[in-house]
């Protein structure tokens, strides 16, 4: 049987929250979003700009595996809504999935637009509201909502409330972080919110700069601290980043810390061993200039060609080992981090330590104790009364189950009588038993259906009633 139906508040309308609200409504509860933009799922349009990476097609355990030291608490989070499912529901709203020679999944229109439109619709014939343009200021002084909105200050009541307000990076798409201020007046813990997945700043020369800001490295592996990850990176007119610099962030970032500019490799031609490559050079002809040895023989792009010569002005070019040596292992200096403005996402913010497994923030569990405390006042005439009510609608369900299972067994009871007066040889006895439990499961079986809707409403009513009774007790 189904929950009965809440009122619930999502805060925030980027993924998660769609997400969220997509589950809540499709279980029958009313669900209402606020966002504080105009529209919702703006950063979503913007992931969606260089390709919407949806998932990754490799078996779990590979994929669970990568979210490192969170593998344990977020694991069980994951395995119920497992990759492939990620890839149904995106199919299902109809926006194509296929798998990249990378083994990472995209929608087949690459960008996110079309997937958000159809998401939004799905939503509104679920019944879901969405409020745009409320800011969430904080919590009122009991259970309500404080929002900002271009018609002034709001309060919003709802049974249950969703935080999903995303991180802080890219704050002129909405998630700004200002939840932490606000969540940390309340007394919840926040780590301090910091760039994660973002690029890295390099001292490119003005000539490279000039020339290959915006182009793609593809197809390459880049290492640091002894981990290779293969994929791509961006050259940017003041840095690098991209998937490949991404999956490293963590590594770069204790390096950073510990005070150092961490350096990272770049293999630009990791299908190839070095002596291959190495062959491949010394057969090129040599007449030819070494741009043109490195374009052809060494299967080298203009922009791969410019990020040797300026990673290593001195290029050995009589030295075909040496050279392979080189392009299986491009040095490269980052400097500082990119800022969180620019950052694909966000470290830090609610710790693990203050949810539990649910995902329920720990701090408004232990505020119920506030709300009802331990040592309770008396109940006074009107939580007797409300107990009673409570009490009599659970009555009435237990009498409305067994109403129709009673009226039926009369049936086989009567049938059974009239039978014991006119063949009293009969062993009605052995009989009548196995007839009666068939009859009475057969009637339970048929009647649940009907009673189902009526039962969410006694329950409904009893847990009303329940929690009058509880804010009767608080002192
Ligand atoms: C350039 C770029 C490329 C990316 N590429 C990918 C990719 O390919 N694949 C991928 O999986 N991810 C990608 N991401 C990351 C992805 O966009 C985020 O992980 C995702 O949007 C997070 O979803 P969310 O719902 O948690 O937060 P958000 O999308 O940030 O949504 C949070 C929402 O909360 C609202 N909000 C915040 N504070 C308040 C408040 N006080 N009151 C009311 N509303 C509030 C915001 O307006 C926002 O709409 C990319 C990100 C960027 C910037």
């Amino acid at each position: 049987m189904k929950d009965a139906p809440i009122s619930i508040a999502i805060v925030g309308g980027g993924p998660a929250g769609l997400m969220a609200a997509e589950t809540a409504a499709a279980a029958g509860h009313r669900v209402t979003i606020y966002d504080r933009m105009p529209t919702l799922g703006r950063k979503l349009l913007m992931a969606g700009r260089g390709g919407l990476n949806l998932t990754h097609s490799e078996p779990l355990d590979a994929c669970l595996a990568r979210y490192g030291r969170a593998t344990d608490w977020l694991g069980p989070v994951i395995r119920h809504f497992p990759p492939e499912a990620v890839r149904a529901w995106g199919d299902g709203l109809g926006a194509e999935t296929f798998v990249g020679s990378s083994g990472r999944m995209f929608p087949k229109a690459m960008k996110a637009s079309p997937l958000l439109r159809a998401w939004l619709r799905r939503l509104a014939s679920l019944g879901v509201e969405m409020h745009t343009r409320h800011r969430w200021t904080g919590f009122a002084s009991d259970v309500g909502l404080l929002f900002d909105t271009p018609g002034g200050p709001v309060e919003v009541r709802a049974d249950a409330v969703i935080l999903a307000l995303g991180g802080a990076s890219w704050p002129r798409l909405g998630s700004d972080g200002s939840f932490a201020e606000i969540l940390a007046r309340d007394g919840i813990a926040i780590a301090p919110l910091r760039p994660a997945n973002m690029g890295y700043a390099v001292a490119w020369s003005e000539t490279f700069r000039t020339r290959f800001a915006g182009a793609p490295l593809k197809r390459i592996r880049i290492c640091h601290d002894g981990t290779w990850v293969r994929g791509e990176a961006m050259i940017t007119a003041c840095g690098i980043e991209g998937g490949a610099i991404y999956a490293l962030a963590d590594r770069l970032r204790e390096t950073a810390s510990a005070g150092a500019g961490p350096t990272v490799l770049i293999d630009l031609r990791p299908d190839l061993a070095t002596h291959e490559l190495a062959d491949r050079l010394a057969r090129a002809r040599a007449k030819e200039s070494l741009a043109n040895r490195l374009r052809k023989a060494g299967g080298l792009s203009p922009v791969a060609i410019g990020l040797l010569r300026d990673c290593a002005p001195q290029l050995p070019s009589a030295d075909p080992t040496a050279l392979a040596a080189l392009i299986k292992g491009v040095p490269l200096e980052l400097g500082a981090p990119f800022g969180l403005e620019r950052a694909i996402s966000t470290a830090g913010g609610v710790p693990r330590e203050e949810v539990d497994g649910h995902l329920m923030l720990i701090a408004a569990l232990a505020k119920s104790f506030a709300f009802l405390p331990v040592v309770a006042k008396p109940l006074g005439a009107a939580g007797w009364g409300d107990l009673a009510r409570s009490g009599a609608y659970v009555f009435a369900a237990g009498v409305m189950l067994a109403l129709p299972l009673i009226a039926t067994m009369l049936v086989p009871s009567i049938a059974l009588g009239i039978l014991t007066r006119a063949a009293p040889a009969l062993n009605i006895f052995a009989v009548g038993f196995p007839i009666t439990l068939t009859v009475g499961f057969a009637m339970l079986a048929i009647s649940l259906q009907y009673l189902s809707p009526n039962f969410q409403r006694f329950f409904m009513h009893g847990m009303e009633n329940i929690d009058l009774v509880l804010r009767g007790l608080a002192p």
